[in-house]
């Protein structure tokens, strides 16, 4: 498999356009056109991840945290991530990261959380905002416009509620003239044509619209496809960071903490909070979360599963009423990669998929 239809497959379900606009993700370094046969996972791109890297031979690293954040204006042998940089491209291995766009995508980590949690009724904990839509209206032949209708479709166009292959369809006549240098479908050169053509309208999330016009230029017939594409004033599905669920029963915190402890397994946790509390409504941010304990209590959850906090900050809940569990950083988001293993194995074929051994916590506990 090409590491472009790679890319493309891990895009179609966590897409870029969902990470924080700060972030930084993608491919970082890699040539597209590259072959991919075997594909580690981490949750860093750390040395020793890329050093396994090596001797599994890899051809790529896929990572939660963006190994390249801040921009690099040198990248030598001085500096840590200069060296890894050119150890990667000698070794002819890229590297790909997802962060927020998989902390926000459904099926990301923060679902990944609450699955492992046994959690039910989950929402999303903080909306950021409304999907952003547009309409596509694709100009195709008659002869070609069922094909044309259903690779809008299988691109993720047409989606609304509970239905899908939604468009809308017109029928009208479409004129060119071919020009030197052309190979024209029908028609001749240096003539203008008349074709019976149907106009295809179909609604899609804007994140969609590269794979959905991917899909469209695949089975079109025509060397220069006629197409329009325009923001909607309509807003889709909403985008959440974190997510807020319900325990199957109400437990005390103790009880729950432990159960966190074996199903997360995590060496070490710190809960802040009365052990005998009940809890029931829970709020779940992967990674650092304390920012959203105000929102966590507004929306009745009794205790927030997250990672980084501060001592002030988990006073600070505690006299908001909300209890606090710090699983840690790593410990929330260790699962990336049994996540990414699982959709990249349902997903492609072809492609070995290996989680990283090496990748750990940068803390150890005595
Ligand atoms: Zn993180």
């Amino acid at each position: 498999m090409l590491l472009k239809e790679l890319v493309k497959i891990i895009e179609s379900k966590y897409s870029p356009n969902l990470a924080y606009e700060w972030d930084n993700v993608g491919l970082l370094v890699g040539d597209y056109g590259s072959g991919v046969k075997r594909v580690l996972l981490a949750l860093d791109a750390d040395e020793s991840v890329i050093e396994e890297a090596v001797e599994r031979g890899v051809d790529i690293i896929i990572t939660h945290h963006p190994f390249l954040f801040k921009g690099m204006k040198k990248i030598n042998s001085s500096s840590y991530r200069g060296r890894a940089v050119i150890r990667l491209i000698k070794e002819d291995i890229s590297l790909y990261s997802m962060h927020t766009n998989f902390d926000i995508a459904r099926d990301g980590l923060n679902d990944g959380l609450c699955r492992k949690m046994g959690l039910k009724n989950i929402e999303d904990l903080s909306i950021i905002q409304a999907e952003k839509l547009v309409k596509i209206a694709i100009y195709a032949p008659k002869t070609h416009e069922d094909a044309v209708r259903r690779a809008l479709a299988e691109g993720g166009a047409g989606h609304i509620g509970n239905y899908d292959s939604c468009s809308f369809s017109t029928d009208g006549v479409g004129r060119f003239r071919p020009l030197e240098g052309s190979n024209p479908h029908v028609g001749r050169k240096d003539m203008v044509c008349d074709i019976e053509e149907v106009k295809i309208e179909s609604v899609l999330p804007k994140e969609k619209l590269n794979s959905a016009l991917e899909h469209v230029f695949s089975v079109h017939p025509y060397e220069e496809v006629a197409y329009d594409m325009y923001e909607l004033l309509n807003e889709g599905d909403s985008i959440g960071i974190g997510r807020i669920g319900e325990t199957e029963r109400e437990v005390g915190l103790e009880e729950f903490a432990e159960g966190l402890k074996r199903g997360l397994d995590i060496e070490l946790l710190k809960i802040a909070g009365d052990p005998k509390m009940n809890v029931k409504r829970v709020a779940v941010v992967s990674g650092s979360g304390s920012e959203f304990m105000g929102e966590s209590v507004k929306k009745g959850a009794q205790v927030i599963v997250t990672g980084d906090v501060k001592y002030h900050q988990a006073q600070e809940a505690l006299e908001k009423g909300i209890a606090v569990v710090d699983v840690g950083h790593y410990g929330s988001e260790k699962i990336f990669a049994e996540i990414m293993s699982e959709f990249l194995k349902g997903s492609t074929k072809g492609v070995e998929i290996l989680t990283s051994n090496a990748s750990s916590d940068v803390f150890w506990s005595i």
